[in-house]
């Protein structure tokens, strides 16, 4: 792709660092940079924060944290990664697919009562494109049913839902620094931790079932095996990649939402004249300008844009297959709701490249072929 979809972008700092964790000898998880990113992320999101190898991971570590199994029931979105899902599926335990809200793509919060049960242990909310789920609404749900709350807020670093951090509302909140997200090490995660009494055990299940971290605090006198859990924890080599990340985060966000705000005009008048639909922006809910995405008539509208874009060398990408109706899903989740917005913007919806360093240039071309394609097909 002459544009690609997405291009990982370098802050400054990243190759000293990952020198300096040559340089110290500690290559290993939880050395001197993942201390550093443990301080950034407990200062972003005032909880504590526990690097782990992916979102994926992190989603993982919930579903192990609430001690889920066979037949419990996990009320999340269809329209979102396979993560959210699998954690849970891995646990023994069964997706309860609900649809999702026409603006902002999240869970319909006014669906959500209709598809609890008395198996009904948690809601897993997802913050698509770092856009806020209906936080109050589900919170009040979650308190009157006595569930569980997780974040997949793998897309929400620096995003907020009425001036709080995505990922810090729920008992856990999930994040993601792969090289696709915002700020990105490759591969890598992060959980939150909301509730601290879950934090003596998340260092357990996160390092192998034991209590390392105790003893390396003096706490116990030699480490063992106390709890289930397996290796959660990126090296440290990764850790500073993302250090380098983090200590730019601010600015790399503002990059992004210029680029996104570029977009999101560029594309008024062909929403006026009904060639595409915009993402309307919701008040209250700060988006981190994870994705700019647009919505086309209909599959066949879609599919000629992609085409036309690709053969022009631009990276354009639709984006989930719902996962309610996918081979997997079907087999081992359940349906909770109707999924007409599910099953339509899955149809319709496509990303554009973006990037801190996607130049104007390269924004104005990709608008203008999007337009063109959108009014002939
Ligand atoms: C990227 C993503 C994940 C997975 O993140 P990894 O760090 O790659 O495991 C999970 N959920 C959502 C919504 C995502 O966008």
């Amino acid at each position: 792709m002459r544009i690609p979809f997405n291009s990982p972008h370098e802050a400054g700092n990243e190759r000293r660092y990952v020198a300096e964790a040559f340089a110290g000898r500690h290559l290993s998880g939880d050395g001197p940079f993942t201390k550093r990113c443990h301080a950034w992320l407990r200062a972003h999101h005032g909880a504590p924060t526990l690097l782990t190898h992916s979102c994926t991971a992190a989603l993982e570590l919930c579903a192990l944290l609430a001690d889920l199994g066979p037949g419990d029931e996990v009320i999340l979105p269809s329209f979102t990664f396979v993560s959210t899902a699998n954690a849970f599926v891995l646990r023994g335990a069964t997706p309860v697919f609900v649809d999702v809200e026409p603006q902002g793509l999240n869970l319909d919060a006014s669906l959500i009562e209709a598809a609890v049960t008395p198996r009904t242990r948690a809601i897993c909310v997802v913050h698509y494109a770092g856009v806020g789920a209906a936080m109050d609404d589900i919170l009040a749900i979650a308190a009157r049913h006595g569930l569980l709350v997780f974040e997949d807020a793998a897309q929400g670093l620096m995003a907020s839902y009425r001036g709080r951090a995505l990922g810090t509302f729920g008992a856990l909140g999930a994040i993601s620094f792969h090289e696709t997200k915002n700020i990105g090490c490759g591969e890598g995660g992060a959980l939150v931790l909301n509730d601290e009494r879950l934090l003596a055990r998340a260092e357990v299940l996160r390092e192998k079932g034991t209590n390392r971290n105790a003893f390396f605090r003096g706490e116990v006198d030699k480490y063992t095996w106390v709890d289930v859990g397996s290796s959660f924890l990126p090296s440290d080599i990764t850790a500073a990649v993302l250090l380098a990340q983090l200590e730019h985060a601010a600015e790399i966000t503002a990059r992004r939402r210029d680029r996104w705000a570029r977009y999101h005009q560029a594309f008024t008048d062909a929403e006026s004249r009904e060639l595409l639909l915009r993402p309307v922006e919701l008040p209250e809910r700060t988006h981190n300008a994870h994705m700019y995405y647009l919505l086309a008539r209909s599959l066949a509208h879609r599919t000629k844009i992609l085409e036309a874009t690709r053969a022009r060398g631009i990276g354009c990408m639709f984006h989930y297959v719902p996962l309610h109706s996918s081979p997997a899903g079907r087999r081992l989740g359940r349906v909770g709701s109707a999924m007409a917005v599910t099953d339509s913007i899955s149809e319709r919806l496509f990303r554009l490249p973006l990037w801190p360093d996607l130049t104007d240039a390269m924004l104005e071309e990709i608008v203008e072929v999007v337009i063109s394609e959108a009014e002939r097909a």
